[in-house]
């Protein structure tokens, strides 16, 4: 085995990470770790460390760490048939039973799912769809697609571009030109403090209404979000806020893309986050909670409606021209049938929502009236915590404090627990693994608590 400084060395040299500030990385400033297992909702690195995961890797890890069911069923694959690809009527057993699973607990408008790796890739896919739609539509020209400020949908060329956060187009000549983004469902930043929730909704509504009309509804193909804002935040939407947009983009026949990436598969408390929301989408893009991120995989659910425009378009044209090598990779589809089963098994829908409303009832009771947090809110397995530097007027921090990254670091540093300084705002984030016990909770609650009074008082 190799020793830690050699790797460090090696690391520090070699690996280009992502989501790192690259070169205080090389420089040595920027912390590295090697993590070397995991069972339940905590990881070990090489040093000893054992730390509680409340953001279950990425969102993703929904099962928790070490599951041998899974573990099993991919050895199993991998001994069997490692890899064949899916293009002209192949497949496996595994993604077949795959695509029936998912079906069977999508909502009942859905129809097929095609598989690729990523979410971002997912997302991808979604947009070539929705192109390729409206071209068989016969309407070229409606094809720009509307995504909120905020929002979270991936890193790609397309999917950095729905991305609405400034990191993730700075520097990158992002956002693309078909791609234009609309208010962000984020009440506690509305733009007028008095304004009342039903209120915020109608100015969300009115800004996508004065959008589709500045640009014209027959050259907007689709709007794209997430059930609950991730990345940008973690917001769950106001009451109402589904509905009435959807009402206005059922007007203007503009399609829906859910974007379940994080909220699919029981993150919420229900099997998707559509169901939550009575949302009724076009497409949903689904990926780490599809296999836990036991093995990548991701998915892209078709519903009827555009399925039949699909079917047409290859009567019309051939073959669809869209195809990963790893499309439904068997190793893949085989972690997502032993995944989705797990989760049944246990019941960890249930006990996300259980369990999720436990963690944020005990933060809200813990730091809810704190001087410098503004807003405890969440849904399901979902938290998070925004700072302010005073409550009345609601004035943030400067970025330059980072308050959020010093209370990370510091629940890290003084109680091994890993939370997520959400990047746009100081918003500590939590969305830990669905089998996260009460026990687990209150230590998390507990250990956050002295977070925040140490950096904030
Ligand atoms: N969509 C949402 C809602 C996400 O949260 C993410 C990743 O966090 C993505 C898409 C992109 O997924 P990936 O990182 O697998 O490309």
């Amino acid at each position: 085995m190799l020793h830690n400084d050699q790797l460090e060395k090696w690391d520090r040299e070699n690996f280009f990470h992502p989501s790192t500030h690259l070169a205080e990385f090389a420089r040595g400033n920027v912390p590295h770790r090697v993590i070397t297992g995991g069972t339940g909702c905590h990881i070990e690195d090489r040093d000893g460390n054992r730390l509680l995961d409340a953001f279950a890797g990425l969102y993703c890890v929904n099962v928790g760490y070490g599951r041998p069911e899974i573990a099993d069923a991919i050895a199993d694959q991998a001994r069997e048939l490692a890899y064949y690809h899916s293009y002209v009527g192949h497949g496996t057993e595994a993604s077949i039973t795959l695509s029936k699973m998912i079906l069977d607990r999508a909502p009942d408008h859905m129809s097929k799912v095609y598989f690729g790796l990523s979410g971002s890739d997912a997302n991808e896919t979604n947009i070539k769809l929705i192109w390729y739609y409206n071209n068989i539509l016969g309407r070229p020209e409606k094809k720009k697609i509307i995504s909120r400020w905020r929002g979270y949908h991936g890193s790609g060329l397309m999917t950095g571009s729905l991305t609405g956060l400034e990191l993730f187009h700075n520097k990158f000549d992002l956002p693309l030109a078909q791609v234009i983004h609309t208010e962000a469902p984020y009440y506690f930043r509305r733009p007028d403090l008095a304004q009342t929730e039903a209120q915020f909704v109608a100015h969300c509504v009115a800004e996508l209404e004065a959008l589709i009309a500045r640009e014209g509804a027959d050259t907007i193909a689709a709007f794209i979000g997430e059930p609950v804002l991730g990345t940008g935040g973690i917001v769950p939407p106001p009451a109402g806020y589904w509905e009435a947009i959807q009402a206005v983009l059922e007007k203007h026949d503009i399609l829906l893309v859910a974007d379940e990436v994080v909220t699919g598969f029981g993150r919420l408390g229900t099997m998707f986050g559509s169901e939550h929301y009575g949302l009724r989408p076009d497409l949903i893009t689904i990926a780490k909670g599809l296999t836990s991120a036991y093995a990548p995989l991701s998915g892209t659910i078709v519903s009827d409606k555009m399925w039949k425009v699909l079917e047409q378009g290859t009567d019309e044209n051939g073959p669809i021209g869209h195809g990963w090598t790893y499309s439904a990779h068997p190793i893949g589809a085989a972690a997502g049938v032993a995944n989705l089963k797990l989760i049944d098994d246990l019941g960890l829908v249930e006990n996300a929502g259980s369990v999720g409303a436990y963690l944020n009832a005990a933060m809200q009771d813990a730091l809810g009236q704190h001087a410098n947090v503004g807003e405890v809110r969440g849904e399901g397995m979902l938290c998070a915590v925004e700072f302010v530097a005073n409550k009345d007027s609601r004035s943030f921090f400067d970025a330059s404090d980072k308050i959020g990254p010093q209370i990370a670091a510091r629940l890290l540093e003084q109680d091994n627990i890993i939370a997520r300084a959400m990047p746009q705002g100081d918003i500590l984030g939590m969305a830990p693994p669905f089998c996260l016990t009460k026990a687990e909770v209150d230590q998390i609650v507990d250990a956050t608590a002295r977070a925040v009074h140490a950096v904030l008082g």
